[in-house]
């Protein structure tokens, strides 16, 4: 196995010769490919087959490098640049004509964000330009947090692996656009909205607002693609259920289930096992009862209750964000997960 350095300078080579390679981040790894190069981003399309009206976020190595993927840096960007990054938070602004059409879904504006990961970061600077990085999975599917998940989707030839080791956020990164001198969150995440209002010293508009949207068009592209209901999806029929109504859903089920529970083992709802593991047809994940525990566990999770091929995966409703908004991004990503059919 080559050193991180060679591992590095193999990546660039690829990255430079129009491949892919997917990088680690703090939230999910990524799907790494030139963002000025059009044939290398229309790659990345076909090998997740994901919609083209679907944009991807493009990463930088900090805000200079930002400042060229953009038409106009507001100073907003500039605020919440200098306070959260490097980390899990997308900026959207105008995009700079130099970014292929391709990246944006056609549309005027580009999201950036710099990623808070060592290997990452060295990568970045090593190739010396932006690369986009959507979500390193089939599309519809669940994100992957470690780089074993990436190597399971994909085939070694098509997409190089940079195994930075499993991601401490767990979920991705939140979307906030600053176009028109509007701020406004288009996909919630570990940073929340207040947060950034506090830095941007005013309110800041919540374009998630945790209700599901429909699905979009290619007329009218996502203004943020995480925001497609059925999203983040196990391959299992899903379903979020209260504590109360888990006994009753898994009664009515003839086969397996497993039970995705934050509740703790004396609240457990009857008749789930104490610890994780299997009573009867019944198998049982427990999570953690953090939020941003749970936000770190649960694509993983759901990776393991797939591979149980289960008849439904249950998913006790996660605590209301009003306890802390963390738990606003984890309920948004359950309920993308149990929203109906994989895929977009
Ligand atoms: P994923 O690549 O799976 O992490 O999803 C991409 C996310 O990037 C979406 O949920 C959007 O919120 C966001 N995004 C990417 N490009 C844009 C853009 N030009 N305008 C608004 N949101 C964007
Ligand atoms: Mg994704």
């Amino acid at each position: 196995m080559d050193g991180l350095p060679e591992q590095i300078a193999i990546a660039v080579q690829r990255l430079r010769a129009g491949e892919l390679v997917a990088f680690p981040t703090e939230t999910v790894y990524g799907l790494g490919a030139d963002a000025l190069s059009d044939a290398a981003v229309k790659r990345v399309f076909e090998v997740k087959g994901r919609p083209a009206h679907n944009p991807l976020i493009v990463h930088v190595s900090g805000e200079a490098m930002a400042r060229r993927v953009a038409a106009d840096w507001p100073e907003d960007a500039r605020k919440l640049a200098a306070r959260f990054w490097p980390g899990p938070l997308s900026i959207v602004v105008p995009k700079a004509q130099s970014v292929p059409a391709i990246v944006t879904g056609s549309g005027p504006n580009v999201a950036v964000r710099c990623p808070s990961h060592p290997l990452t970061l060295a990568l970045l600077e090593a190739f010396g330009g932006p690369l986009v990085g959507p979500s390193a999975n089939v599309s519809g599917l669940v994100s992957p947090t470690a780089a074993e998940h990436v190597r399971e989707a994909f085939d070694e030839r098509d997409v190089m692996v940079l195994d930075g080791g499993p991601c401490t956020g767990g979920i991705e990164s939140t979307v906030v656009s600053v176009v028109g001198g509007r701020a406004r969150v288009l996909r919630s995440g570990l940073i929340d909205a207040a947060v950034i209002g506090e830095v941007l010293g005013r309110e800041v508009e919540c374009a998630d607002s945790g209700v599901i949207s429909t699905t979009p068009t290619a007329a009218t592209p996502a203004e943020a693609p995480g925001q497609m209901s059925s999203h983040y999806a196990p391959k299992a029929k899903a379903v979020m259920v209260d504590a109360g109504d888990v006994e009753s859903v898994i009664g009515r089920a003839t086969g397996e289930c497993v039970v995705i529970t934050h509740t703790k083992e004396e609240d457990a709802p009857t008749p789930l096992p104490p610890h994780s593991g299997r009573v009867g047809k019944t198998h049982v994940i427990r999570m953690p009862v953090d939020a941003r525990g749970y936000a770190r566990r649960l694509y993983a999770a759901l990776r393991e209750a797939d591979a149980m091929h289960p008849e439904l995966i249950v998913i006790v409703t996660p605590p209301d964000e009003s306890k802390n908004p963390v738990w606003r991004a984890v309920r948004d990503r359950v309920k993308r997960a149990t929203a109906g059919s994989a895929g977009e």
